[in-house]
Protein backbone atom coordinates (compact mmCIF):
# COMPACT_ATOMS: atom_id res chain seq x y z
CA UNK A 1 0.00 0.00 0.00
CA UNK A 2 1.31 3.21 -1.20
CA UNK A 3 0.95 6.24 1.77
CA UNK A 4 -0.32 9.47 0.39
CA UNK A 5 2.08 12.55 1.10
CA UNK A 6 0.71 14.04 4.20
CA UNK A 7 0.78 10.39 5.76
CA UNK A 8 4.67 9.88 5.31
CA UNK A 9 4.86 13.42 6.68
CA UNK A 10 3.59 12.24 9.85
CA UNK A 11 5.48 8.86 9.83
CA UNK A 12 8.55 10.85 9.31
CA UNK A 13 7.63 13.35 12.03
CA UNK A 14 7.14 10.52 14.17
CA UNK A 15 10.63 9.15 13.79
CA UNK A 16 12.62 12.98 14.38
CA UNK A 17 13.01 13.67 10.66
CA UNK A 18 12.11 17.50 10.13
CA UNK A 19 9.16 18.13 8.31
CA UNK A 20 7.45 21.32 7.32
CA UNK A 21 4.37 21.97 9.98
CA UNK A 22 1.25 21.19 7.26
CA UNK A 23 -2.58 20.00 7.55
CA UNK A 24 -4.42 18.44 5.10
CA UNK A 25 -7.60 19.86 3.74
CA UNK A 26 -10.83 18.70 1.45
CA UNK A 27 -12.27 21.60 0.57
CA UNK A 28 -11.08 25.13 -0.44
CA UNK A 29 -12.38 26.80 2.81
CA UNK A 30 -10.67 24.38 4.96
CA UNK A 31 -7.60 25.06 3.36
CA UNK A 32 -8.03 28.56 3.33
CA UNK A 33 -8.52 28.17 7.30
CA UNK A 34 -5.67 25.93 7.55
CA UNK A 35 -3.54 28.71 5.95
CA UNK A 36 -4.55 31.10 8.46
CA UNK A 37 -3.17 28.88 11.22
CA UNK A 38 0.14 28.37 9.26
CA UNK A 39 0.74 31.77 9.02
CA UNK A 40 -0.60 33.23 5.81
CA UNK A 41 1.50 32.02 3.37
CA UNK A 42 1.73 28.62 2.35
CA UNK A 43 2.22 26.01 -0.41
CA UNK A 44 -0.63 23.76 -1.21
CA UNK A 45 0.21 20.55 -2.51
CA UNK A 46 -2.15 17.88 -4.23
CA UNK A 47 -2.48 14.52 -2.15
CA UNK A 48 -2.59 11.83 -4.62
CA UNK A 49 -0.79 8.30 -5.25
CA UNK A 50 1.08 9.50 -7.82
CA UNK A 51 4.35 11.54 -8.59
CA UNK A 52 4.85 14.64 -10.87
CA UNK A 53 2.97 16.69 -8.93
CA UNK A 54 4.31 19.58 -9.04
CA UNK A 55 4.83 19.49 -12.78
CA UNK A 56 1.06 18.80 -13.30
CA UNK A 57 0.57 22.08 -11.57
CA UNK A 58 -0.38 20.12 -8.09
CA UNK A 59 2.01 21.74 -6.03
CA UNK A 60 1.89 25.98 -5.59
CA UNK A 61 2.78 28.90 -3.51
CA UNK A 62 -0.02 30.79 -1.73
CA UNK A 63 0.75 34.29 -0.77
CA UNK A 64 -1.65 34.23 1.55
CA UNK A 65 -5.07 32.68 3.19
CA UNK A 66 -7.34 34.02 0.58
CA UNK A 67 -4.64 32.93 -2.24
CA UNK A 68 -4.68 29.29 -0.80
CA UNK A 69 -8.32 29.59 -0.83
CA UNK A 70 -8.03 30.01 -4.76
CA UNK A 71 -5.29 27.71 -5.22
CA UNK A 72 -7.14 25.29 -3.82
CA UNK A 73 -9.98 25.32 -5.38
CA UNK A 74 -7.85 24.98 -8.63
CA UNK A 75 -5.96 21.83 -7.36
CA UNK A 76 -8.99 20.09 -5.50
CA UNK A 77 -10.54 17.52 -8.34
CA UNK A 78 -7.71 17.57 -10.83
CA UNK A 79 -6.76 14.78 -12.59
CA UNK A 80 -3.32 13.65 -12.40
CA UNK A 81 -2.08 11.05 -14.37
CA UNK A 82 -5.69 9.35 -13.81
CA UNK A 83 -5.91 10.59 -9.73
CA UNK A 84 -8.58 12.51 -9.07
CA UNK A 85 -7.36 15.60 -6.22
CA UNK A 86 -9.48 14.76 -3.02
CA UNK A 87 -7.46 16.00 -0.71
CA UNK A 88 -4.87 19.24 -0.29
CA UNK A 89 -1.77 18.97 1.88
CA UNK A 90 -1.30 23.12 3.41
CA UNK A 91 1.93 23.55 4.38
CA UNK A 92 3.91 26.33 5.58
CA UNK A 93 6.92 26.95 2.95
CA UNK A 94 10.47 26.14 3.46
CA UNK A 95 13.30 28.62 2.32
CA UNK A 96 14.98 25.87 0.27
CA UNK A 97 19.26 26.42 -0.06
CA UNK A 98 19.70 23.48 -1.98
CA UNK A 99 17.54 19.97 -2.89
CA UNK A 100 18.61 16.31 -2.81
CA UNK A 101 17.36 13.15 -2.97
CA UNK A 102 17.08 10.22 -0.65
CA UNK A 103 15.86 6.55 -1.09
CA UNK A 104 15.49 3.19 0.38
CA UNK A 105 14.19 0.70 -1.71
CA UNK A 106 14.70 -3.34 -2.32
CA UNK A 107 16.81 -4.52 -4.38
CA UNK A 108 14.95 -7.99 -5.14
CA UNK A 109 17.85 -9.52 -7.38
CA UNK A 110 20.57 -9.11 -5.22
CA UNK A 111 18.47 -9.87 -1.77
CA UNK A 112 19.83 -6.43 -0.70
CA UNK A 113 18.53 -2.86 0.40
CA UNK A 114 19.34 -0.15 -1.80
CA UNK A 115 20.27 3.34 -0.77
CA UNK A 116 19.75 5.87 -3.17
CA UNK A 117 21.44 9.64 -2.75
CA UNK A 118 21.75 12.05 -5.31
CA UNK A 119 23.00 15.82 -5.18
CA UNK A 120 20.75 16.84 -7.65
CA UNK A 121 17.59 15.87 -6.02
CA UNK A 122 13.95 17.81 -7.04
CA UNK A 123 11.54 17.39 -10.51
CA UNK A 124 14.25 16.50 -12.61
CA UNK A 125 15.50 13.38 -10.61
CA UNK A 126 14.33 10.84 -13.65
CA UNK A 127 15.98 12.76 -16.16
CA UNK A 128 19.46 13.04 -14.24
CA UNK A 129 19.13 9.61 -13.18
CA UNK A 130 18.83 8.87 -16.91
CA UNK A 131 21.10 11.39 -18.66
CA UNK A 132 24.15 10.54 -15.85
CA UNK A 133 23.43 7.52 -13.75
CA UNK A 134 26.69 8.52 -11.97
CA UNK A 135 25.08 11.18 -10.26
CA UNK A 136 23.04 9.27 -8.33
CA UNK A 137 25.03 7.17 -6.12
CA UNK A 138 23.45 3.33 -5.12
CA UNK A 139 24.73 1.67 -1.58
CA UNK A 140 24.25 -2.08 -1.19
CA UNK A 141 22.75 -2.12 2.38
CA UNK A 142 23.02 -5.49 3.86
CA UNK A 143 19.73 -6.54 5.71
CA UNK A 144 21.29 -7.91 8.84
CA UNK A 145 23.36 -4.91 9.21
CA UNK A 146 20.81 -1.80 8.07
CA UNK A 147 22.20 1.63 7.88
CA UNK A 148 24.01 1.92 10.75
CA UNK A 149 25.36 5.80 11.50
CA UNK A 150 28.29 4.72 9.80
CA UNK A 151 26.80 3.33 6.82
CA UNK A 152 24.57 6.71 6.80
CA UNK A 153 27.34 8.65 6.78
CA UNK A 154 29.02 6.45 3.82
CA UNK A 155 25.78 7.12 2.12
CA UNK A 156 25.96 10.31 2.35
CA UNK A 157 29.38 10.98 1.38
CA UNK A 158 28.48 9.04 -1.59
CA UNK A 159 25.54 10.71 -2.65
CA UNK A 160 27.10 14.19 -2.45
CA UNK A 161 24.94 15.46 0.84
CA UNK A 162 26.28 17.23 3.79
CA UNK A 163 27.36 15.48 6.43
CA UNK A 164 24.71 16.63 8.60
CA UNK A 165 22.18 14.93 6.32
CA UNK A 166 23.36 11.13 7.54
CA UNK A 167 21.02 11.49 10.90
CA UNK A 168 18.00 11.60 8.91
CA UNK A 169 19.21 9.32 6.52
CA UNK A 170 19.90 6.88 9.85
CA UNK A 171 16.14 7.82 10.75
CA UNK A 172 14.52 6.79 7.26
CA UNK A 173 16.05 3.97 7.40
CA UNK A 174 14.43 2.86 10.72
CA UNK A 175 11.21 4.16 9.29
CA UNK A 176 11.71 1.75 6.49
CA UNK A 177 12.42 -1.14 8.77
CA UNK A 178 10.06 -0.64 11.92
CA UNK A 179 7.10 0.00 9.54
CA UNK A 180 7.63 -2.79 7.01
CA UNK A 181 8.05 -0.65 4.18
CA UNK A 182 9.29 -1.52 0.69
CA UNK A 183 10.04 1.88 0.00
CA UNK A 184 10.97 5.47 1.52
CA UNK A 185 11.56 8.15 -0.81
CA UNK A 186 12.41 11.75 -0.25
CA UNK A 187 12.75 14.26 -3.33
CA UNK A 188 13.68 16.69 -2.62
CA UNK A 189 15.55 16.05 1.01
CA UNK A 190 16.46 20.09 1.37
CA UNK A 191 18.96 21.57 2.97
CA UNK A 192 16.88 25.34 4.37
CA UNK A 193 18.83 28.32 4.45
CA UNK A 194 19.19 27.99 7.72
CA UNK A 195 20.48 24.93 7.31
CA UNK A 196 18.13 22.37 8.65
CA UNK A 197 17.71 19.34 6.91
CA UNK A 198 14.26 18.75 6.01
CA UNK A 199 11.80 16.35 4.27
CA UNK A 200 9.74 18.26 1.86
CA UNK A 201 7.97 15.59 -0.09
CA UNK A 202 7.95 11.67 1.19
CA UNK A 203 6.71 8.61 -0.63
CA UNK A 204 6.05 5.42 1.45
CA UNK A 205 5.24 2.13 0.64
CA UNK A 206 4.46 -0.76 3.45
CA UNK A 207 4.54 -4.32 2.67
CA UNK A 208 1.27 -5.77 2.92
CA UNK A 209 2.20 -8.86 4.31
CA UNK A 210 2.55 -7.49 7.36
CA UNK A 211 -0.82 -6.01 7.67
CA UNK A 212 -1.03 -8.33 10.50
CA UNK A 213 1.76 -6.82 12.44
CA UNK A 214 0.81 -3.12 12.12
CA UNK A 215 -0.35 -1.60 15.35
CA UNK A 216 -1.10 1.74 12.94
CA UNK A 217 -4.01 1.61 10.48
CA UNK A 218 -3.82 4.02 7.29
CA UNK A 219 -6.63 4.86 6.19
CA UNK A 220 -7.24 5.40 2.51
CA UNK A 221 -8.08 9.65 2.89
CA UNK A 222 -8.14 9.68 -0.84
CA UNK A 223 -12.52 9.71 -1.14
CA UNK A 224 -13.86 6.82 -2.75
CA UNK A 225 -11.15 6.11 -4.80
CA UNK A 226 -11.06 3.36 -7.36
CA UNK A 227 -8.57 1.66 -5.37
CA UNK A 228 -10.54 2.20 -2.24
CA UNK A 229 -13.32 0.51 -3.80
CA UNK A 230 -11.85 -2.13 -5.35
CA UNK A 231 -10.33 -2.72 -1.75
CA UNK A 232 -13.45 -2.92 0.22
CA UNK A 233 -14.34 -5.54 -3.12
CA UNK A 234 -11.50 -7.59 -2.11
CA UNK A 235 -10.36 -7.07 -5.78
CA UNK A 236 -6.44 -7.23 -6.28
CA UNK A 237 -6.93 -3.70 -8.59
CA UNK A 238 -4.23 -1.02 -9.12
CA UNK A 239 -5.19 1.74 -11.31
CA UNK A 240 -2.99 3.02 -14.18
CA UNK A 241 -2.46 6.12 -16.86
CA UNK A 242 -4.21 4.55 -19.94
CA UNK A 243 -7.84 4.05 -21.75
CA UNK A 244 -7.66 0.16 -22.16
CA UNK A 245 -9.17 -1.92 -18.73
CA UNK A 246 -7.42 -5.27 -18.16
CA UNK A 247 -8.77 -7.96 -16.36
CA UNK A 248 -6.86 -11.37 -16.12
CA UNK A 249 -6.51 -14.56 -14.24
CA UNK A 250 -3.52 -15.01 -12.44
CA UNK A 251 -1.24 -11.94 -12.16
CA UNK A 252 1.60 -13.35 -14.41
CA UNK A 253 -1.38 -13.21 -16.85
CA UNK A 254 -2.13 -9.63 -16.59
CA UNK A 255 1.05 -8.55 -16.30
CA UNK A 256 2.48 -9.51 -19.67
CA UNK A 257 -1.17 -8.30 -20.79
CA UNK A 258 0.06 -5.08 -19.86
CA UNK A 259 2.64 -5.39 -22.04
CA UNK A 260 1.17 -6.46 -24.68
CA UNK A 261 -1.54 -3.74 -24.92
CA UNK A 262 1.50 -1.41 -24.21
CA UNK A 263 2.64 -3.25 -27.32
CA UNK A 264 -0.02 -2.66 -29.54
CA UNK A 265 0.35 1.37 -29.10
CA UNK A 266 -2.02 1.52 -26.35
CA UNK A 267 -1.64 2.08 -22.28
CA UNK A 268 -3.52 0.13 -19.93
CA UNK A 269 -5.96 1.44 -17.63
CA UNK A 270 -5.43 -1.07 -14.72
CA UNK A 271 -3.85 -4.40 -13.53
CA UNK A 272 -6.51 -6.20 -12.29
CA UNK A 273 -6.05 -9.79 -11.20
CA UNK A 274 -9.65 -11.82 -10.73
CA UNK A 275 -7.43 -14.81 -9.43
CA UNK A 276 -8.74 -18.64 -10.22
CA UNK A 277 -11.87 -18.54 -9.11
CA UNK A 278 -13.52 -15.64 -11.48
CA UNK A 279 -17.43 -16.51 -10.38
CA UNK A 280 -20.11 -14.28 -11.24
CA UNK A 281 -19.74 -11.93 -8.78
CA UNK A 282 -16.06 -11.57 -8.84
CA UNK A 283 -16.47 -10.98 -12.73
CA UNK A 284 -19.07 -7.97 -12.09
CA UNK A 285 -16.91 -6.26 -9.42
CA UNK A 286 -14.16 -6.34 -11.57
CA UNK A 287 -15.92 -5.05 -14.34
CA UNK A 288 -17.82 -2.32 -12.67
CA UNK A 289 -14.58 -0.87 -11.00
CA UNK A 290 -12.61 -0.99 -14.39
CA UNK A 291 -16.26 0.88 -16.06
CA UNK A 292 -16.18 3.14 -13.17
CA UNK A 293 -12.98 4.46 -14.28
CA UNK A 294 -13.50 7.43 -16.74
CA UNK A 295 -10.32 7.11 -19.06
CA UNK A 296 -11.00 3.67 -19.91
CA UNK A 297 -12.48 2.97 -23.32
CA UNK A 298 -12.21 -0.31 -24.10
CA UNK A 299 -11.81 -3.50 -21.69
CA UNK A 300 -9.76 -6.37 -22.14
CA UNK A 301 -10.66 -9.64 -20.46
CA UNK A 302 -7.86 -12.05 -20.90
CA UNK A 303 -8.65 -15.37 -19.34
CA UNK A 304 -6.56 -18.66 -19.32
CA UNK A 305 -8.50 -21.46 -18.26
CA UNK A 306 -6.65 -24.16 -15.81
CA UNK A 307 -8.09 -25.55 -12.78
CA UNK A 308 -11.21 -22.95 -13.21
CA UNK A 309 -12.21 -24.20 -16.83
CA UNK A 310 -13.55 -20.95 -19.39
CA UNK A 311 -17.08 -22.12 -19.57
CA UNK A 312 -17.27 -21.57 -16.09
CA UNK A 313 -15.51 -17.84 -16.68
CA UNK A 314 -17.57 -17.39 -19.93
CA UNK A 315 -20.58 -17.77 -17.75
CA UNK A 316 -19.75 -15.56 -15.21
CA UNK A 317 -19.01 -12.93 -17.87
CA UNK A 318 -22.45 -13.81 -18.82
CA UNK A 319 -24.25 -13.26 -15.81
CA UNK A 320 -22.21 -9.74 -14.86
CA UNK A 321 -23.52 -8.67 -17.82
CA UNK A 322 -27.10 -8.97 -16.36
CA UNK A 323 -25.67 -6.92 -13.60
CA UNK A 324 -23.37 -4.38 -14.57
CA UNK A 325 -24.41 -2.39 -17.97
CA UNK A 326 -21.78 -2.12 -20.50
CA UNK A 327 -21.22 0.58 -21.53
CA UNK A 328 -17.43 0.21 -23.12
CA UNK A 329 -16.53 -2.54 -25.72
CA UNK A 330 -15.39 -5.56 -24.15
CA UNK A 331 -12.80 -7.43 -25.65
CA UNK A 332 -12.35 -11.12 -24.65
CA UNK A 333 -9.82 -13.79 -25.20
CA UNK A 334 -10.61 -17.39 -23.56
CA UNK A 335 -8.06 -20.29 -24.00
CA UNK A 336 -6.72 -22.96 -22.17
CA UNK A 337 -9.45 -25.79 -20.35
CA UNK A 338 -12.78 -25.39 -21.73
CA UNK A 339 -12.26 -22.99 -24.49
CA UNK A 340 -14.65 -23.72 -27.25
CA UNK A 341 -17.07 -24.30 -24.57
CA UNK A 342 -16.49 -21.05 -23.10
CA UNK A 343 -16.14 -19.49 -26.30
CA UNK A 344 -19.73 -20.88 -27.35
CA UNK A 345 -21.05 -19.47 -24.17
CA UNK A 346 -20.24 -16.13 -24.96
CA UNK A 347 -21.49 -16.04 -29.00
CA UNK A 348 -24.44 -17.44 -27.80
CA UNK A 349 -25.27 -14.51 -25.57
CA UNK A 350 -24.31 -12.39 -28.26
CA UNK A 351 -23.70 -9.22 -26.45
CA UNK A 352 -23.45 -6.10 -29.19
CA UNK A 353 -20.74 -4.66 -27.30
CA UNK A 354 -18.34 -8.06 -26.78
CA UNK A 355 -15.67 -9.15 -28.80
CA UNK A 356 -14.51 -12.52 -29.11
CA UNK A 357 -10.65 -12.53 -30.31
CA UNK A 358 -8.63 -16.13 -29.72
CA UNK A 359 -4.82 -14.87 -29.06
CA UNK A 360 -4.05 -12.38 -26.35
CA UNK A 361 -1.80 -10.70 -28.93
CA UNK A 362 -5.41 -10.84 -31.49
CA UNK A 363 -7.33 -9.26 -28.37
CA UNK A 364 -5.23 -7.01 -27.25
CA UNK A 365 -4.61 -5.04 -30.70
CA UNK A 366 -8.28 -5.16 -31.18
CA UNK A 367 -8.83 -3.54 -27.36
CA UNK A 368 -6.48 -0.98 -28.57
CA UNK A 369 -8.11 -0.35 -31.70
CA UNK A 370 -11.47 0.17 -30.12
CA UNK A 371 -10.04 2.15 -27.33
CA UNK A 372 -8.42 4.97 -30.36
CA UNK A 373 -12.10 4.65 -32.09
CA UNK A 374 -14.08 5.58 -29.00
CA UNK A 375 -11.06 8.83 -28.41
P1 LIG B 1 6.24 16.06 -6.69
O1 LIG B 1 6.38 16.93 -7.90
O2 LIG B 1 5.02 15.19 -6.77
O3 LIG B 1 7.47 15.27 -6.42
O4 LIG B 1 5.97 17.03 -5.45
P2 LIG B 1 6.96 17.71 -4.40
O5 LIG B 1 6.35 17.62 -3.08
O6 LIG B 1 8.34 17.17 -4.52
O7 LIG B 1 6.96 19.24 -4.85
C1 LIG B 1 7.48 19.63 -6.11
C2 LIG B 1 8.53 20.69 -5.93
O8 LIG B 1 7.99 21.84 -5.33
C3 LIG B 1 9.68 20.27 -5.04
O9 LIG B 1 10.63 19.55 -5.74
C4 LIG B 1 10.20 21.60 -4.56
O10 LIG B 1 11.15 22.10 -5.49
C5 LIG B 1 8.97 22.51 -4.62
N1 LIG B 1 8.49 22.79 -3.25
C6 LIG B 1 7.59 22.09 -2.53
N2 LIG B 1 7.40 22.64 -1.32
C7 LIG B 1 8.22 23.70 -1.26
C8 LIG B 1 8.52 24.69 -0.27
O11 LIG B 1 7.99 24.70 0.84
N3 LIG B 1 9.44 25.64 -0.59
C9 LIG B 1 10.08 25.67 -1.80
N4 LIG B 1 10.97 26.59 -2.04
N5 LIG B 1 9.83 24.77 -2.74
C10 LIG B 1 8.91 23.80 -2.49
MN1 LIG C 1 8.82 15.17 -4.96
Amino acid sequence: MDLFEHQARELFERYGVLVPRAEVAGSAPAARAAAERLGGRVVVKAQVKTGGRGKAGGVKLAADPAAAELTARQILGMDIKGHTVHQVMVAEPVEVEREFYVGYTLDRARGRFLAIASAEGGMEIEEVAARRPEAVARIAVDPEEGVTEAKAAEIAAAGGLPAEAAATLHRLWTVLTEQDALLVEVNPLVVTRGGAIVALDGKVTLDDNADFRRTYAYEDTGGAGLEAEAAAKGLNYVKLDGEVGVIGNGAGLVMSTLDVVAGCGARPADFLDIGGGASAEVMADGLSVVLGDPHVRSVLVNVFGGITACDAVAEGIVRALDTVTLTKPLVVRLDGNSAARGRAILTERAHPLVHQVDTMDGAAARAAELAAVAA
